[in-house]
């Protein structure tokens, strides 16, 4: 076997040597091995160290280059080592419910050896329990600005203890309308502490953000310069959006439509690696798993078998994949976004090698579909999104493999063994009918009668508009009184903006307008935290001096309305109803 770079060292008890250099210690380190993380990510790598040396930074990434761990993790290390306080130590802000609860998640996750408690803060919750648990005590707030400063103004959320302060997606925080929030509540910390500011883009407002609340922030910016060594031409890519309770699902029914051979499944972590590797054998895959985990002489033998043909499929983490020959295979798929442009590139470069053509999947889940636009951008190369198979697109390709086995068995000849068996059948049943009952029974036997989940099929949004649709479409547009609202291009709002492209929308009519002072910022903010609707699914937005006009999904709408019935905006609470031309 050929070895381009030494194949990575499991060391003592199993620690990622990349995370070790970086500086975290044992306990992380732990979680870390737990987890399957193999090495770290190009910001994980640049981040670490200086937030762990006490700098303040600010970061230029989008969610999937495992940013979240990026800040947490030398957050959870500065934090056990420091005093308890009797307020919060660190305060987390982003945009939306969810991520709030993702980020939240992900330092329990990261932060299971430390004895560090946590509390999520967001709009659309009950207030009382998280008064509560502030008052019981909690050690990291991660919260959205409009609820983190509606508890700072009952006095229920104390900052002065406070050591570090991040801004997640901050220019997210912006577009829904959060500027203010955020430096409110800025003004009110420490000027001791660590801030750390993230955001996928860095417009203006975000770098007059970061010189006033910044101190010396070391710069990273993961998204470089376009990827020199190009995309083989050569490699057919396509992309699945797909909700990550689905993934699973999803790999399982596109490796089934496409029956591939020889295959090389990347993916992030040693426990993904196992999971898949064994969901794929009980599918009836001859597939095995490769990570830095294993000894040499286990990936000899992964790698003879999947050379020989034996093995169709090899699931891989990055690590594993990278000091191995590994030959040409047809299908290379990323069972998520890789973290960077460059191991995009890296994996794809497995197939369509020497002149032959090759296949590059991509799953994406709905988060990670701007990751999936950077790679197109930087690596300028088409990435086509298509709709996952249905259940009957998969009943009818294993239908039609069947027929061609057939047909393959009847030219070869073969079949003489079996004549028998069918002579003694078609003295009672029609020929045809036998012919047909056998090949339910193939059918069968090729896995046909599973019961095939469907899996939900999710609008690519990055589609419908040509720039990118992950911004809330905000129109401010100045209404004469009485007149009837119209969109910005001058059709009456409440009709599809794209017919036949978008899902049906209904619009809400919102007592107040500009001369209460209502933004856009503010009826996204709302609407987003409250009702947890995601913000690129708002808009276009109109505001007149009495009132606002929001679109919304038609579905949503009911909800929209029921979760606003309960809060204020800008600090009176305004009607909401559905507003009909
Ligand atoms: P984030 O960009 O923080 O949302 O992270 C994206 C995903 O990558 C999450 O599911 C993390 O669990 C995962 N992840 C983060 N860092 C690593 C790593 N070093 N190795 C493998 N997976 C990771």
């Amino acid at each position: 076997m050929k070895h381009d770079t030494p194949p990575p060292t499991p060391t003592l008890k199993g620690f990622s040597p990349g995370f070790a250099s970086l500086g975290l210690e044992a306990a992380l380190l732990t979680t870390l091995e737990t987890l399957g993380y193999e090495e770290p990510t190009p910001i994980q790598r640049e981040a670490i160290p200086p937030l762990l040396a006490g700098r303040d930074l600010l970061g230029r990434a989008a969610t999937g280059t495992g940013k979240t761990a990026a800040f947490t993790l030398p957050l959870l290390q500065r934090l056990a080592h420091s005093a308890r306080q009797p307020h919060p130590s660190a305060l987390i802000l982003v945009p939306t419910r969810e991520l709030a609860i993702q980020v939240t998640e992900a330092v329990q996750r990261y932060g299971k050896e430390q004895r560090i408690t946590i509390l999520a803060v967001y709009g659309g919750a009950a207030i009382r329990p998280q008064l509560m648990a502030l008052k019981r005590g909690v050690d990291v707030v991660v919260a959205t600005p409009g609820r983190a400063l509606d508890h700072i103004r009952r006095k229920t959320l104390h900052l002065k203890d406070l050591q570090i302060v991040v801004l997640d997606e901050a220019d997210e925080m912006l577009n829904m309308g959060f500027a203010e929030d955020l430096d409110a509540i800025l003004q009110q910390t420490p000027k001791t502490r660590q801030t750390a500011l993230f955001s996928a883009t860095m417009p203006p407002r975000i770098a007059s953000i970061a010189r006033q609340h910044l101190h010396d922030p070391v710069e990273i910016q993961i998204i470089k310069e376009p990827v020199k060594a190009g995309v083989a031409p050569r490699v057919h890519q396509t992309g699945y959006l797909v909700a990550r309770p689905h993934k699973v699902a999803a790999l399982a029914r596109i490796l089934d439509m496409v029956g591939p051979k020889s295959a090389l499944v990347f993916c992030r972590t040693r426990l993904e690696v196992d999971e898949l590797t064994s969901m794929l054998n009980s599918r009836g895959y001859r597939g095995e798993g490769l990570h830095g985990g294993m000894n040499q002489a286990q990936r000899d033998r992964v790698m003879q078998s999947f050379r020989s043909g034996k093995t169709e499929l090899l699931v891989a983490t990055d690590v594993a994949a990278r000091g191995l020959d590994i030959p040409h295979v047809s299908h290379v798929v990323n069972y998520d976004v890789p973290s960077s442009p460059e191991a995009y590139v890296h994996r794809i470069g497995r197939t369509g090698r020497a002149g032959r053509t090759g296949e590059a999947i991509t799953l994406v889940e709905p988060r990670e579909r701007w990751l999936l636009q950077n790679v197109e951008r930087l690596t300028k190369s088409k990435i086509e999104m298509a709709a996952l198979p249905t259940v009957a697109d998969l009943q009818t390709k294993r239908l039609e493999r069947i027929g061609v086995s057939i047909q393959e068995i009847l030219t070869a000849n073969k079949f003489a063994p079996f004549r028998a068996v069918v002579n003694t059948l078609t003295e009672k049943f029609d020929s045809a009918d036998v012919a047909a009952a056998a090949i339910q029974l193939a059918y069968g036997s090729k896995g046909g009668e599973r019961t095939e989940e469907e899996i939900p099929v999710l609008r690519d949004r990055a589609q419908d508009t040509p720039q990118m649709s992950r911004r809330p479409r905000m129109e401010p547009l100045d209404l004469p009184r009485g007149t009837r609202p119209r969109g910005s291009e001058g059709r009456p709002v409440g009709k599809r903006d794209r017919p036949g492209r978008s899902p049906a929308t209904a619009t809400l009519h919102f007592g107040a307008g500009r001369a209460a002072g209502i933004r856009p910022g503010d009826l996204v903010g709302a609407i987003a935290n409250e009702a947890g609707l995601p913000s690129n699914m708002i808009g276009p937005i109109k505001i007149s001096d009495q009132f606002s006009l929001v679109k919304v999904p038609e579905e949503m709408a009911q909800g929209v309305m029921k979760a606003l019935g309960r809060t204020r905006i800008k600090g009176q609470k305004v009607a909401v109803r559905l507003y009909r031309e």
